[in-house]
């Protein structure tokens, strides 16, 4: 089995304890099932290797990934902080009394109001990223009587070696502020003379799905490079380096992700030796983890609704979801195990190909998998798709977005209902 939360009892999958069959036909498909059991793993193995490890070290959880009141309460409770990169991820941290100071805001375009929002509600860092957030945070803050702590986004120049619409940290992407001396310089100086800012530090994330931390440990030289000049040139001296996020998960077999210390050992080592030769004391460290916390505790189910056999082409297998629960395979060629909930022990035969729902060519969820001989009704699950997924969630197709629940041990709890017809035509005007 892909992870240790999936387990075959007599020929019926169990993930988290639970029969998954039951849980299609109690609540319908397509189906998010997310295991708190498996999140809760994660948790303690990022204590257990990071946080407790080091001294002046800030895990913040990269709630994109996977968004719910349910998991923001969690987080709070962990004592973690949290990156949103909307108003509307922010709103949702603050109904479930999410410590504001704790709150990291990211984005590269945010608005105004946006930013008003974060200022009023104390966001303890604002995650800046071009001059013209700069310009329009100082005069939001000044104008209510407001210094706001803020870090650059910095981009380093290194390229992570990942799919390119999951790349961020090369000198022309659309996040950050590159690391020239002519660019940067403009920056700090602004930032340092601002009545309604206050610098603290910078921050940087390089990519996502990385299984070597080579980049990481390019991205922090530059990084101490940086604190370095910025010591010399201005006598700024940061109390934060944010090294972002990225760590990768496993989505198929022969993926073989290493654990987190793998990243982070080498990262702490190499910011320690790296300060000390620069003689810069050590600044708070902050990480954010966003897909490795979420992404295999999820597994979606769908029902079969169409087989189509093309002699000597392929089989399609036609499901109830598609791009509309996972836009993964379609925006950047992602790749998924899946099993037949209802057939778990029987041998695989013989290789389909996964048809979402949707009326577009691309709305393939999964190409060339080998599974056992399907019929309609059976029951798939395809592993890993905790993390982009329900976030990431559309009504194309005016198809409803996906229940989701939350499992423990065996027991599941509903933690987002399913949207209904109605729901979908509820904002709009119809004289
Ligand atoms: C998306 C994002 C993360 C998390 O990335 P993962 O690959 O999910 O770990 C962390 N930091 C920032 C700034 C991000 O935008």
């Amino acid at each position: 089995m892909l992870n240790d939360f999936l387990e075959d009892r007599g020929g019926l999958l169990h993930f988290d304890g639970c029969d998954l069959v039951a849980l299609a036909r109690e609540h319908g498909t397509p189906l998010y099932l997310m295991s708190e059991s498996s999140i809760r793993a994660r948790l303690s193995e990022l204590r257990l290797s990071f946080l407790d490890r080091h001294e002046n070290v800030s895990a913040a959880y990269a709630s994109k990934a996977f968004q719910t009141l349910d998991i923001l309460g969690l987080v709070r409770d962990e004592g973690l902080c949290l990156d949103v990169v909307s108003g509307g991820e922010l709103f949702a941290a603050a109904k479930v009394g999410f410590p504001m100071e704790r709150v990291f805001f990211h984005g590269n375009a945010k608005t105004g109001a946006e930013l008003a929002m974060a200022v009023d509600l104390g966001v303890g860092r604002i995650v800046v990223d071009n001059s013209s957030e700069l310009q329009a945070l100082d005069s939001i803050a000044r104008a209510r009587g407001r210094v706001q702590p803020i870090l650059f986004r910095v981009t380093p120049g290194v390229d992570s070696h990942t799919h390119q619409k999951i790349s961020t940290g090369t000198i022309d992407s659309k996040f950050g502020i590159p690391l020239d001396r002519s660019v940067r310089d403009g920056y700090i100086k602004a930032a340092l003379g601002m009545g309604g800012v206050s610098l603290k530090g910078f921050h940087f994330h390089i990519g996502s799905q990385l299984f070597d931390r080579g980049s990481h440990l390019l991205a922090i030289g530059i990084a101490l490079d940086l604190l370095a000049e910025c010591r010399r040139d201005y006598g700024f001296i940061a109390e934060d380096l944010n090294i972002g996020g990225g760590f990768g998960v496993r989505y198929i077999e022969s993926d073989h992700p290493p654990p987190l210390a793998y990243f982070t050992d080498a990262m702490m080592e190499a910011i320690d030796s790296g300060c000390s030769e620069r003689g810069l004391s050590r600044p708070r460290v902050i990480i954010e983890p966003g897909r490795w916390m979420v992404a295999e505790a999820g597994v979606t189910l769908y029902t079969v609704t169409s087989i189509k056999d093309i002699p000597g082409q392929k089989k399609w297998i036609g499901v109830d979801g598609g791009m509309t629960d996972n836009i993964r395979p379609s925006m950047y060629e992602a790749r998924y195990e899946a099993l037949l909930a209802n057939k778990a022990g029987t041998p695989r035969s013989q290789t389909v190909d996964i048809a979402g729902r949707c009326c577009e060519s691309g709305d393939v969820l999964i190409r060339g998998i080998i599974l056992p001989p399907v019929e309609e009704g059976d029951i798939l699950a395809v592993f890993t798709t905790g993390a982009y997924h329900h976030t990431m969630a559309s009504n194309y197709n005016r198809v409803p977005r996906a229940a989701l629940l939350s499992l423990r041990e065996g027991t599941a709890r509903l933690s987002v209902r399913r949207e209904t017809y109605e729901d979908l035509i509820a904002r709009e005007a119809f004289p």
